[in-house]
This record gives C-alpha cells, sequence and structure tokens, in this order.
C-alpha cells in the first residue's frame, strides 16, 4: 500500500504533491472513518483555506458536522477535540517546514496524534475510496467555534498564576509569523507578565524567520534578549506545539535542556516516569536519576511517546527538539503549556534560566550520516548489529552504550540515508567514535 502519512501526517509542497483532490478524498476518508464530530484548525500558511474548505467538503459530504476553530495553535485544536468530546480533530499545517509546504494533521478524540495503525485505516478507506456519501438529508453541517477561550482556562488552571505573576517577568515571544500569535502572547499576559512580541503577525509567507525555532533561526531574538531587561524569550514553531527558550542573557537554551529542567521537576514533585526517544541527550536521564524517577525510552516521534505515556502512566515526556507534554494537561506537545510551565519552574525555584540550564550537564553531540539506497537501509542495519560487540539497543535504529558516551544508528524514514548520532561527555571523544561509526557503516553499504 503507498503510504500517505509521514512521521508528522500527511505532507507536502502546495498544488504539488498537497493539492485539493488530495484533501477532498482524505476529508472523505477521516469522515469515513471517525463517523462523528470533527474540529478542524489551521496554521498561518498561505494555503490553508483552500485545503481546508477541502478537507471540510469531505468531511461533511460523509455525514459528519464539522466544528470550524480558524486559526489556532495545534494543542488549542487538540484541547478543544478533548475538551468537548468529539471523535477527531484535523489541523491544516506543516509545522515547521518551509512556507510551500503544507499538511493535514488528525487528532483522535483524547487529543492525541494518531497512531500508525490507525493512520493505516484511514489510508485503505482513501485508497480503496470505500468512504460512505451520505443522503441529502443527512449532509453535516459547519459551525465557526471559538477554541481559544477555553485552552487559556486550561493553561492557567494547571500552573501557580499567583507565583509566576508575583515576580512580574518580562517575556519576549517569537510567534515567527505561525499560530502562536493568536494565543500565547494573551497567554503571558493572563500569566502576569509584561510582553514584547516578536513576528507576532500571522502571515504564512514567514518573513521574520524560518518556522523551525533551531538556533540559526532565532538569532532576532537572541539580540533581542541581549539588549533588553527581559527574563525569557520563547520561540515557536510554525503550529506552535514545539518551544525554544533564550535565557535572560540573549543564551540559547537547547531543547535537551529544557525537557531536562522540566522533566526533573515534574519528578521531583510527583516521582515516577519520563518518556523521550532513543536519540535524546543522555543529560535528561542524569537529571531525571537524580531526583529518584526514571527514564523510559522509544521510537523517535512525538505521538509514540504520547502514547508510551499514557501506557505507563507517565509523570512527564518529550522531545529534544522543544516538544514537551505535560500529561495533566493533555497528551500531546504544547508549546503554550511549555512557557507556562518553565516559568512556574522560575518563579517556584527563584531562579533565572541561566542558571536553572546551568544545573543540567552538558554533552558533546555530533550528527553525521552515510548515503544508502532506500531499499537497503534495514539490511544494512541488521548487518550493523549484527556485527556489533556487546549491548545494541535496538528501540529505535541501533544504540550502542559506551560508559562516556552512546551511538545511534538510524536509517532515515524519508531520504536515502543512514544517520550516525553520537554523544559524549568529551568532545574528542565524540568526534572519534562518530568517524569510527561513520566508517562502518560506510563499509557496509559499500
Ligand atoms: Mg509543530
Amino acid at each position: 500500500m503507498p503510504c500517505l502519512f509521514g512521521t508528522n501526517g500527511v505532507r507536502g509542497v502546495t498544488n504539488d504533491d498537497m493539492h485539493v483532490e488530495l484533501a477532498l478524498n482524505l476529508g472523505r476518508a477521516i469522515g469515513t472513518f471517525f463517523a462523528g464530530d470533527i474540529a478542524i484548525g489551521t496554521d498561518t500558511r498561505t494555503s490553508n483555506e483552500m485545503l481546508k474548505q477541502a478537507v471540510v467538503a469531505g468531511v461533511t459530504s460523509t455525514g459528519c458536522d464539522v466544528f470550524d476553530a480558524g486559526l489556532v495553535p495545534s494543542p488549542v485544536l487538540q484541547y478543544y477535540v478533548r475538551q468537548h468530546d468529539l471523535a477527531a480533530g484535523v489541523i491544516i499545517t506543516a509545522s515547521h517546514n518551509p512556507p510551500q509546504f503544507n499538511g493535514i494533521k488528525v487528532v483522535a478524540g483524547d487529543g492525541t496524534e494518531l497512531g500508525t495503525e490507525t493512520e493505516e485505516q484511514i489510508e485503505g478507506i482513501y485508497f480503496s475510496q470505500t468512504w460512505t456519501i451520505s443522503a441529502w438529508h443527512d449532509v453535516g453541517v459547519v459551525q465557526s467555534v471559538a477554541a481559544i477561550g477555553g485552552y487559556l482556562e486550561g493553561v492557567t488552571a494547571a500552573v501557580d498564576v499567583a507565583a509566576i505573576a508575583e515576580k512580574q517577568f518580562t517575556v519576549v515571544a517569537d510567534c515567527g509569523n505561525g499560530a502562536g500569535c493568536v494565543v500565547y502572547p494573551y497567554l503571558l499576559r493572563q500569566l502576569g507578565c509584561r510582553v514584547i512580541t516578536l513576528n507576532a503577525q500571522p502571515d504564512g509567507t514567514f518573513p521574520g524567520r524560518n518556522a523551525e525555532p533551531v538556533e540559526e533561526n532565532v538569532g532576532d531574538l537572541v539580540s533581542l534578549m541581549q539588549s533588553s531587561d527581559a527574563d525569557l524569550g520563547v520561540a515557536y514553531d510554525g503550529d506552535a506545539d514545539r518551544a525554544i527558550f533564550v535565557d535572560e542573557n540573549g543564551g540559547y537554551v537547547s531543547g535537551d535542556k529544557t525537557l531536562a529542567i522540566t522533566a526533573a521537576h515534574a519528578v521531583a514533585e510527583h516521582g515516577g516516569i519520563v518518556v523521550t526517544p532513543v536519540s535524546t541527550s543522555s543529560c535528561v536521564e542524569e537529571m531525571v536519576n537524580q531526583k529518584g524517577g526514571i527514564v523510559h525510552y522509544t521510537q523517535v516521534g512525538s505521538p509514540i511517546v504520547a502514547r508510551k505515556m499514557i501506557e505507563v502512566d507517565a509523570t512527564f515526556g518529550g522531545e529534544e527538539n522543544g516538544g514537551l507534554i505535560f500529561p495533566g494537561h493533555q497528551y500531546c506537545r504544547d508549546g503554550g503549556m511549555a512557557t507556562a510551565a518553565l516559568l512556574e519552574i522560575m518563579a517556584l525555584r527563584d531562579m533565572p534560566l541561566s542558571a536553572l540550564a546551568a544545573e543540567v550537564p552538558s554533552y558533546a553531540l555530533v550528527k553525521t550520516k552515510v548515503s544508502c539506497p532506500h531499499e537497503e537501509k534495514q539490511a544494512i542495519l541488521q548487518a550493523f548489529i549484527d556485527a556489533e560487540e556487546g549491548e545494541v539497543d535496538t528501540t529505535d535504529g541501533a544504540k550502542v552504550m559506551f560508559d562516556d558516551a552512546w551511538v545511534l544508528v538510524r536509517p532515515s524514514g524519508t531520504e536515502p540515508i543512514i544517520r550516525v548520532y553520537v554523544e559524549a561527555t568529551e568532545p574528542s571523544r565524540a568526534e572519534e567514535l562518530a568517524e569510527r561509526y561513520r566508517n562502518r557503516i560506510a563499509e557496509l553499504v559499500g
């Protein structure tokens, strides 16, 4: 069967692989599969309305009613779906991808991103075109709904607003012209913060910066933090489920470190399990262990992390890319909740972010890759595992553990490459292992 859903929903270039016919038929398949009320929302991309109208036409043709939340961050729509007991949600977004991309992400009735099995069932309906066609009197209706108010109530109920407000923090929010614009500056104000916004006008051409909040894209935020007396800087991706932070001195704080800070705080308060993918820095496990908690590792992918969290009743979970999941709030990445939670930690511990980040051990990370044809990737991985002496963790790819380092060999899901990630306490050791394992994989590829 052809694979419509990738690691992040259905995604592609607008009017090339992401076209109206696909959106219409996917809408039909989604309506047929869920056969209930469906919420829909979008980020700020230029093709959102076109794709949304097509999905809505497909969904309503199967007899499902649609609740249109308009422009909202993904976590706001996810919260709405769960809060209102809907059958499912659809988000038109390509998250952090460049502006020519768009996508269709489907979430389950509990607000979680769909698992692979459910996606395959929807794909089955899509490709076989076995969708429901409702009678004329059963065609679904569409109504606009306000999803933001309920979300703001949810986040402000989940943190100690009085403690945050008492600090009178100044926060610079770089919304990246994405969906965060319409919610997060207002959330920060409700938390009693003084808010300075950056790139806070919704614009799907992303004029301010690239939509992915990685260090090379948030230079303006770093400069503003250096030249102002603000306490915290935060940058969101296009659909605002990921949040990356900059400290009061303009220091970029990696997603691993934020995950370590928030996970350790959650475990210190509630104990228990933290769930994160095998690619996450060991600094998270070290911090969590210090507080008496344990880490469960999963395959890479936020839906997998969220599902494992539900299964093991985890205290906390997340990814190294700024995607943090707060189970008391909802089981999905949430940039607004991440911001509120970090401010709460700064307030309760009475420490600036630079000091919180300084508590987290630093490791050297080297990322490299080897070209490998798609069809050979699994065989190469297996040959590597068979030849490797000592213990290999095969949760996702192959992770080789050393006393002072780990090596993760992982075929890319989408590109003809095998990735080699190395983390070590010493940079020279990371370089040495990266070189050794890169060569080993290259030899196997031949
Ligand atoms: Mg995203």
